[in-house]
């Protein structure tokens, strides 16, 4: 796509990447859409282009270039897109010289229509072309479109720009082999590749000297981690050596990648926190196996047994899609049932919607989109007593708290996560953001622990760190599924 960023910049010596007159930098506006994985990657983005001399704004009233970091995953991304676009527009038509750029999965599954239906969007960026954008954004290629899926990219040697807040982030395995028939990944974001463990070990250190207390290992299939002979529950407990690590995440595992060594680390170290992100996508073999998932109903029961068994107090979670093409309604009651014996904490729940180029496209649909809807309104249904149950269960409990920041209700309350993922909201007098807090869990609802505070295990200063934390926001937390 020719850039017309050119031709329509009035202002002299303001060509795109370069500092405005003056000596002012480039500023840019990042919006992000998706999963923890886009997330990631636009702090990726973020620390790429602040070291071209970028500078990031909140407002895409005050930037030079708008980037827009997409999802493929859900309904209708690409009207999404174009629709968010179109409103972005203005800010071009206003101040000519901004460039508008697409990032992300929608940049490779949708480029085509894209280009057809927007040809004002001056660059299209795919997930493994990031190291390109610096050089994309001065315009200094010629179409400005980078989608190439490449099989060695692991971005490892470049530093993301770190959000705000106790929690980091750390990508350590891009793209997916797995090709299950509904999924895109496999087809926005390429193959497996696993970053080396020791440039893994290096983010850890720099988020722990930025005063991150918890880091989140993320890929699509975080576990199918390999490296060097180095299987993922090595990179659990070399993680869980680096000095001043005190939680460690992971999501999401795909169950087919789970091994006795990961389990090994889940039950043997201490800061691996008691939470595993467990995809199941439905409790019937024969969906499954339409699906591709690589699993069986009674593997699947029995790894889990196996892993609260090994760990006890684990907390689980899962993601289930309904209405899948051949989805009858005993197979959902098969789902239903599941749902009931495994009692999971918590759980993201879909309905079925086919994405053009994955194997499920061309399978004619056979659940209606109201049988959908009534067959997912079940589920939340019968998951929101059960994370009720569950969460009723621990009042009374004492708990650890690493605190995120104030909440948004009742005044004066900061909110934060228990060891095995719980959100948790308590009174905030004399407590700060990054502090591990000692609870006594005292009410409940489906989705919160309403907590007493016992006293401050540890602060961040208390351990010798000094980076300001502030509240983190916008994070679709939690929303970090395989999918
Ligand atoms: S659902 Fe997860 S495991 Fe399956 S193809 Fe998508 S990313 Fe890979």
């Amino acid at each position: 796509m020719t850039s017309r960023a050119d031709d329509l910049d009035g202002r002299p010596g303001s060509s795109p990447g370069e500092a405005l007159p003056g000596g002012a930098p480039r500023r840019v506006f990042l919006e992000t859409y998706g999963c923890q994985m886009n997330v990631a990657d636009s702090e990726l983005v973020r620390g790429l282009l602040a070291r071209d001399g970028w500078v990031v704004v909140p407002d895409p009233a005050e930037a030079d270039a708008i980037l827009v970091n997409t999802c493929a995953i859900r309904e209708n991304a690409e009207e999404r897109v174009l629709g968010r676009f179109t409103q972005l527009l203005q800010h071009k038509q206003t101040r000519p010289g901004v460039q508008l750029g697409l990032l992300g999965c929608v940049a490779t599954h949708q480029r085509e229509r894209l280009l057809d239906r927007a040809p004002w969007i001056d660059l299209i960026v795919g997930p493994d072309g990031y190291r390109d954008l610096p050089e994309l954004l001065r315009g200094g290629t010629d179409p400005r479109i980078e989608v190439r899926l490449d099989r060695d990219e692991t971005y490892a040697d470049l530093a993301p720009d770190l959000a705000p807040g106790p929690r980091a982030f750390l990508t350590v395995m891009r793209g997916c082999d797995k090709f299950c028939t509904f999924c895109v990944v496999p087809f926005t974001r390429g193959r497996e590749r696993s970053l080396p463990a020791e440039a893994v070990l290096e983010q850890v250190r720099s988020a722990v000297g930025e005063g991150k207390r918890e880091v989140v290992l993320l890929g699509q299939t975080v576990n199918a981690w390999r490296h060097d002979g180095l299987d993922f529950g090595d990179l659990l407990r070399r993680v869980a050596r680096v000095p001043g690590v005190e939680r460690i995440r992971f999501t999401s595992p795909h169950p087919s990648d789970v091994g006795e060594s990961m389990i090994d680390a889940m039950a043997g170290e201490e800061k691996v926190m008691p939470w595993l992100h467990l995809p199941l996508q439905s409790a019937s073999d024969p969906v499954l196996a339409a699906m591709q998932r690589g699993y069986g109903l009674d593997e699947y029961r029995r790894l889990l047994e196996r892993i609260r068994e090994r760990i006890p107090g684990i907390a689980v979670s899962t993601d289930v899609i309904v209405g899948f093409p051949g989805e009858t309604e005993a197979d959902f009651e098969a789902t239903e049932n599941f749902l009931r014996e495994t009692r999971y904490d918590f759980a993201y729940l879909f309905k079925y919607s086919a994405r053009e180029g994955t194997r499920a496209w061309k399978i004619e649909e056979t659940v209606d989109e109201a049988e959908k809807g009534r067959r997912l309104e079940r589920l939340i249904a019968l998951q929101e007593a059960i994370s009720l149950e569950r969460h009723r269960e621990q009042v009374g409990r004492e708990a650890e708290v690493l605190v995120e920041g104030p909440s948004k209700r009742p005044p004066g309350h900061v909110h934060g996560k228990t060891r095995d993922f719980k959100t948790a909201v308590l009174p905030g007098d004399g407590i700060e953001a990054g502090d591990l807090v000692r609870v006594r869990i005292e009410d409940a609802t489906a989705h919160t622990l309403l907590a007493r505070p016992l006293g401050i295990a540890s602060t961040l200063e208390g351990v010798g760190r000094s980076a300001s934390v502030t509240r983190e926001s916008g994070r679709p937390e939690g929303d970090v599924t395989s999918r």
